[in-house]
């Protein structure tokens, strides 16, 4: 193998740019040569292809989003788009591509691999809902954030003696609210891996205040319903006043933590040995503090349940 490519699709998450690096670094330290694809499979297929240096990837650690940037590509979910894609792939000599992105753009290598293109996937995205991954990258950054929101939170909640729903990103995955709910010492935490019971945070929100607590927070999951609706159901349903933040995208941006950085660092390193390997179709991944590689079909053909003993300790803790 001589040379690969890198580039990064679907939703950006904080942590790619560190992943980039790692990955141009690691190609050019094995004697690789490596190009960065812009604008993700709608680059690949207009050939938006650049040959990366060290320096092409200098200063970029620290940096939220991702330098190659990123997009979602109707046209690549075509035989057409994809053959053009290949024809891309082959004026270029690429051997190999590293995918950093979330289970859609692996369903696009995955498709990739069946043209013969060996690819290795990376997991990025703050939902943390890749299965065969205990972390994806992105996911800690998002967690301080909405960690250091609900602390803001609280302290306007305990002025004015209010009850608050903080709704988090996470599509079908509760990881997000169901972390920083747990970290940010949440009262409820409502997820779409949980059945709904509205009498339970009746009676949680009613039990709190009739024992003189200031303040109370909801953390919820997009994925569930809205905070709007929420918040009208515990209206109707028991006269309670809440009021809404939705966090929105500012949960994808900003400097990624340290730790992000690090796993960033080590999948990138990782997908880089994989291809060296002559493995043509893999993710990357953490299993027990350990970075792994796994066969990508896994990623489709597995679901991962959500840890709810955290939700029971949650609730355990806020009583
Ligand atoms: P994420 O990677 O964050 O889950 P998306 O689901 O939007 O984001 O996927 C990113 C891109 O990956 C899509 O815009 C499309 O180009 C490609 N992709 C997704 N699913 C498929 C598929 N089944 N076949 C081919 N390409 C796909």
């Amino acid at each position: 193998m001589k040379k690969i490519a890198v580039l990064t699709s679907g939703g950006d998450a904080p942590g790619m740019n560190a992943a980039i690096r790692s990955v141009v670094r690691k190609a050019l330290f094995e004697g690789l040569e490596v190009s960065g694809v812009f604008n993700g499979y709608q680059g690949l297929i207009e050939g938006k292809i650049e040959q990366f240096q060290l320096g092409s990837v200098g200063d970029i650690i620290q940096r939220g989003g991702t330098i190659l940037r990123s997009a979602r590509c109707p046209e690549f979910m075509t035989e057409d788009g994809r053959a053009k894609a290949m024809e891309q792939i082959k004026l270029h000599a690429i051997e190999g591509l590293v995918v950093i992105g979330g289970d859609g753009s692996f369903k696009g290598a995955n498709e990739l691999v069946k043209l013969g293109v060996p690819c290795a996937c990376v997991p990025a995205t703050i939902d943390n809902d890749i299965t065969g991954t205990e972390f994806t990258i992105g996911f800690d950054t998002a967690l301080n954030t909405v960690v250091d929101v609900i602390d803001k939170i609280r302290d306007t909640a305990t002025s004015h003696e209010r009850s608050f729903i903080v709704e988090v990103m996470g599509r079908d995955a509760g990881d997000l609210a169901l972390w920083a709910g747990l970290g940010g010492g949440a009262e409820s935490i409502i997820l779409p891996e949980k059945p709904f019971n509205v009498d339970a945070i009746v009676n949680r929100l009613k039990s709190s205040t009739s024992r003189g607590k200031k303040h109370s927070i909801i953390v919820l999951a997009e994925g569930m319903m809205s905070a709007t609706q929420l918040a009208e159901i515990l209206k109707k349903e028991a006269g309670i006043e809440t009021r809404v933040s939705i966090l929105g995208h500012m949960q994808r941006g900003g400097s990624p933590s340290a730790r992000d950085r690090v796993i960033a660092s080590q999948y990138g390193a990782r997908a880089v040995e994989t291809l060296l390997s002559g493995k043509k179709s893999s993710a990357v991944g953490m299993r027990n503090h350990k970075v792994v590689d796994y066969n990508l079909e896994e990623v489709f053909t597995k679901r991962e349940k959500l840890d709810l003993s955290l939700v029971d300790l949650a609730e355990t803790l806020s009583i």
